[in-house]
């Protein structure tokens, strides 16, 4: 063999070890689960999910008043189906509609922590009605579900925390740490006066805690490609959200004699141009955590791509979506089929990767269409979360408090792609994480903010269980 043979030959050999090293190197990361008292949860708990479900309490625009009728309707029901806590919690309304209990804790040095739900629910499609085994806001129960808007996205976990605290008071445990519960009413619009409107409250108090814990993870079964196990996705960041209008503007004409650059073609070049030049995927912090605990748990010929991810990260990057992404969402432009228009526009939606900013996208918009083209943010906007961490006290017992729970369940922290209230709240609590046991598989994935929203009678009690030792384990 001549010398080059045996360089190459060389490389290979080392690159395959160290592809091998890094794949038993990386092991597992799950914690082992606590024995657990069993936990007695009644029947009427079920019953109580289906009278919250029953309050239309629907968020239309961010500008429409919140359905008073509907609100209030729920705040009285909550008020008597909680008696117990409704005695011991105090009760602030902020803007109206939104609700922060406090259950002060017996250690004031402890930093509190804060469990968030919403209230709101989004609206029901009406041509969609008849495809719904019952009335959406009828909370029909049947031998193993609940059937409504809500019973997924977010009043059960909402429910859950209410029912999990009106059994630790009936058992007379008091927190150590004060906790709050606060449930904006506007978390489907944005939740600009729910959930930052009581953040902004707690701030104002002087308010600081260890954790913020909200939806937006759960526990999903087969929606991971390689394990089986039921994966509690605890999402620690979001990506942000921009929509970006593209506007042009042109003297138009007559179609018999078109101009070399035509109103629509230059705007249709520009949605091309920015499809075909994608914002790069970047291994960015929460996707390194969820590639080494996802990584762990998979069969070796799957691991060895998330423990070598300087080899293989691209493909891995692109299965989860990890880049800023481009969506083109809306076009308009032209009124007659002979008229060249003088305006058309599209708007183009991007989710914002940790690390980038709304500026930094409008700078990558900008480079790359053509400068004819003006460029400007539309509707809601927000920059992607800080990332929360790891290592944090709040992350461990969350995760054991999991691993009890569900003991066949790994834990995977990760980043989502969706809006939550949760974002509010880094600036008055160390870390902020998304989870509740709510199972989902690809099938029901579909229900959230969809048909037939549902969820099983056992599943409501996992949360209530979850939420019941959380509280209780947290030191
Ligand atoms: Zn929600």
């Amino acid at each position: 063999m001549k010398k080059s043979g045996y360089i190459f030959l060389a490389a290979i050999v080392m690159i395959a070890g160290i592809l091998l090293v890094n794949t038993l190197m990386l092991t597992s990361k799950q914690v082992a689960p606590d024995e657990l008292e069993p936990l007695q949860i009644p029947d009427a708990v079920i019953r109580n999910l289906s009278g919250a479900v029953t309050f239309p309490t629907i968020s239309y625009n961010e500008d429409a008043t919140p359905d008073s009728t509907a609100f209030f309707g729920f705040h009285r029901f909550l008020k008597a189906t909680f008696p117990l806590l409704h005695e011991k919690l105090s009760l602030e309304k902020i803007n109206d509609y939104s609700l922060l209990y406090t259950w002060k804790g017996s250690d004031a040095s402890k930093k509190p922590i804060i469990l968030m739900s919403h209230q709101d629910v989004v609206p029901v499609d009406q041509p969609t009605l008849t495809k719904w085994e019952a009335g959406p806001f009828e909370g029909k129960i049947t031998d193993d579900l609940i059937i409504g808007r809500g019973t997924m996205d977010d009043k059960s976990s909402l429910m859950a925390i209410m029912e999990s605290v009106e059994m630790l008071l009936a058992e007379n445990f008091t927190p150590s740490r004060t906790i709050y519960l606060a449930f904006g009413h506007d978390e489907e619009v944005g939740g600009s006066k729910g959930a930052a409107g009581i953040a902004a409250h707690l701030k104002d108090k002087g308010v600081h805690a260890a954790m913020t814990l909200d939806e937006g993870g759960f526990l999903s079964e087969n929606m991971v490609p390689g394990i089986d196990n039921t994966v509690a996705m605890v999402n620690l960041a979001e990506k942000g959200f921009a929509s970006f209008r593209l506007i042009v503007e042109t003297n138009g004409g007559h179609s018999s004699r078109p101009p070399r650059e035509n109103t629509i073609g230059m705007l249709a070049q520009a949605i091309v141009d920015l499809e075909e030049n994608q914002l790069p995927y970047k291994l960015v912090s929460p996707i390194d955590y969820q590639f080494e605990y996802m990584g762990a748990e998979l069969p070796f010929t799957d691991k060895i791509k998330y423990a070598n991810p300087w080899l293989f990260k691209n493909s891995l990057l692109q299965s989860i979506n990890a880049h800023t992404t481009t969506a083109a969402t809306i076009i308009e432009g032209g009124v007659k089929n002979n008229v060249i228009p003088t305006v058309a526009e599209a708007t183009v939606n991007f989710r914002i990767l940790p690390g980038e900013t709304i500026e930094s996208v409008k700078t990558h918009i900008q480079n790359t269409i053509s400068d004819k083209i003006r460029v400007e943010t539309v509707g809601f906007l927000t920059n992607p979360s800080p990332v929360s961490g790891i290592d944090s006290e709040a992350f461990m017992v969350l995760e054991k408090t999991i691993r009890s729970v569900f003991p066949e369940a790994v834990v995977v922290p990760g980043l989502v792609g969706g809006g939550t209230d949760a974002r509010y709240f880094y600036d008055i609590s160390d870390d902020v994480y998304r989870f509740y046991p709510l199972r989902i598989n690809a099938e029901s994935y579909t229900r959230f903010h969809g048909i037939d929203e549902k969820i099983s009678r056992e599943n409501y009690k996992e949360i209530i269980t979850f939420t019941y030792h959380l509280i209780k384990r947290y030191p």
